[in-house]
């Protein structure tokens, strides 16, 4: 599971107990996690959660930031590549379903390239949001404009799985 989610160290404790719940969740199920490789903010908190349940965690980090976002010295595997682009490429060919917990632009950066490659046929991995507090509810209104309006086809907005809790994360990983 390609997980994204924010790196800021400055968030609310429920973002982190939130994070550190699903790291849990898939430690538990034996769901191996792909991540950024930090061990700040919800990243951290989500590698440290799987870890301690037992899970396997692999993380992807560019050297220059490396030191910024703490690279996180007990993963299973850490790779440390060139650049932004390829630390993302490796993170996809490393996984086979995406899921993105609250987080800023990286987030949404490493979201949209997963959406927009399955748009254009690139791949057919599941996406999904696990939208906690609703914290997704903005994208999701100018995604359903943005359908409305026909700049985003129904089946790119319908590839978009939206999660509300930990529950349905949990029935979801039974699907896939
Ligand atoms: P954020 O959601 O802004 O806290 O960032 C979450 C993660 O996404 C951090 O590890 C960022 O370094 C990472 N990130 C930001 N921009 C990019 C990018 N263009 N490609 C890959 N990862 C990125």
């Amino acid at each position: 599971m390609c997980v994204f989610c924010g790196a800021s160290p400055k968030v609310g404790a429920r973002y982190l107990e939130l994070a550190r719940d699903v790291g849990s969740l898939f430690g538990a199920r034996g769901v191996e996690v792909v991540y950024g490789g930090a061990s700040v903010g919800l990243m951290g908190a989500l590698a440290d959660a799987a870890l301690a349940a037992g899970g396997r965690v692999t993380g992807v980090i560019p050297a220059s930031l490396r030191n910024r976002e703490l690279a996180h010295g007990g993963l299973s595997e850490l790779h440390v590549v060139d650049t932004m682009a390829a630390r993302k490429e490796l993170m996809f060919a490393r996984s086979t379903a995406f899921l993105a917990l609250p987080g800023g632009f990286g987030t949404l950066d490493e979201l949209f390239e997963a959406v927009t490659l399955r748009q254009i046929g690139e791949h057919e991995k599941r996406i999904a949001l696990l939208d906690a507090d609703g914290f997704w509810q903005p994208l999701l209104a100018w995604v359903d404009r943005a359908v409305r309006e026909a700049f985003v086809p129904d089946n790119v907005r319908d590839a978009l799985e939206v999660l509300p809790d930990r529950d349905a994360l949990s029935r979801w990983l039974a699907s896939l």
